[in-house]
């Protein structure tokens, strides 16, 4: 210690462990602009009606109580929703919560393995956690599942297998044979498979028939994307009644507030929450076509395919028209950090008047590109 009370950096690095201090900050630029589509979010709320009946069911809660250990009535919902058993559903604070629970349950003192590029927060928690993590490179082009590299990691097992289907950033669904012969080698090998469904909605394809009756795989969804409460922090696990059993001893108890249960058992079994849902996800679909066809007309812009509610595309100078675009009030997705994502950008598709400013924006911003340099 210090002589004024602060822990010194010798302290520091006797009070937190190597793996946290090496770690940097989650990478969040959190920008101005009024044009938001840099978090793949519902660019609509929900219907007022939806909200008022979820108000008025906050306010009959008891606020001063804990909540239930485990909320029967939202997990009810949600297996309903799904086609799923009640027992094989665990809802938490977010998917990202329950990511770090797997790492924890499955994780820990074994390997973390994912594709190259993907979501960060898998890499993210096993870096944290102490776990070792191995990434296998996507293929180009297409960002295809390289089966052999991942067969060789998994040979390498056991542990944790987390691969986003539709995949994140890069947009695209993968192969079902790859998958199939993957999913089959990691369950001989002995790893517990997470496929994060996250984005299915603007696909309308999941893959729940391979996790049926199977206590190696599990799925995660969230609320935070199609279904617009990016805000009310939700997610959830669909598995094996004995798999969910284990996850459920890691997570901490009581995570799930009254306000979030509340709020998944009206959503989940609201016919006009449902219906707008269903809207929603329409539109994205349609915009993503109607933006992907804009983005592939324009010169210096490279567009990938995409079974997501975001498009990731490459210009030849990310960082100068993502700055560009931020001046001109709309905030999107630099990407161009991550591993074969050179001079990549990632944007979400918003309503179709935001996506208007954004391809405005940016065929202006290209045009000034070409006098800048
Ligand atoms: C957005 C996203 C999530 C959502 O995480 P939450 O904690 O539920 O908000 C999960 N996985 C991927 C790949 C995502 O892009």
């Amino acid at each position: 210690m210090a002589a004024n009370g602060r822990p010194t950096p010798a302290s520091m690095r006797d009070m937190i462990r190597d793996e946290v201090r090496a770690a940097p900050p989650y990478a969040f630029q959190e920008a101005l602009g009024d044009v938001k589509l840099d978090q793949n979010e519902a660019p609509r709320d929900l219907p007022e009606a939806v909200r008022r009946r979820l108000l008025d069911r906050l306010a009959d809660a008891d606020w001063n109580r804990y909540p239930a250990l485990r909320a029967e009535e939202a997990h009810r919902a949600l297996a309903e929703r799904d086609g799923w058993h009640p027992e094989g559903v665990l809802l938490a604070p977010g998917s990202n919560v329950l990511i770090q629970t797997v790492v924890i349950a499955a994780g820990l003192g074994r390997t973390v393995l994912t594709v190259e590029p993907t979501f960060s927060v898998y890499g993210q928690q096993a870096r944290l956690l102490g776990a070792k993590h191995v990434s296998v490179p996507l293929q180009s082009p297409g960002f295809t599942l390289d089966v052999e590299g991942i067969e060789r990691a998994l040979k390498q097992g056991p542990g944790v297998w987390f691969l986003a289907d539709p995949a994140a950033p890069t947009g695209n669904r993968h192969d079902d044979g790859a998958v199939e012969r993957l999913l089959d080698v990691a369950r001989e090998e002995g790893w517990l498979t997470v496929i994060d469904e996250a984005y299915w909605p603007y696909d309308r394809r999941h893959r729940l028939d391979q996790v049926r009756g199977q206590p190696d795989r599990i799925a995660l969804r969230t609320f935070s994307k199609a279904d617009a409460m990016g805000g009310v922090r939700l997610g959830y696990a669909l598995g094996a009644t004995e798999t969910i059993s284990e996850l459920t001893k890691v997570v901490l108890p009581f995570n799930v507030s009254t306000w979030q249960s509340t709020a998944v058992a009206l959503l989940a079994a609201d016919a006009e929450a449902n219906a707008a849902r269903e809207a929603r996800i329409e539109e994205a679909i349609e915009e993503r076509a109607r933006v992907y066809a804009t983005l592939e007309a324009m010169e210096r812009v490279d567009v990938h395919p995409s079974v997501t509610n975001f498009l990731l595309f490459s210009v030849p100078d990310a960082k100068w028209v993502y700055d560009q675009l931020l001046e001109a009030g709309i905030r999107i997705r630099r990407q161009d950090h991550l591993p074969g994502l050179d001079g990549h950008l990632r944007v979400s598709m918003g309503t179709p008047n935001e996506n208007d400013r954004f391809l405005d924006a940016l065929t202006r911003v290209l045009n000034l590109e070409v006098t800048h340099g």
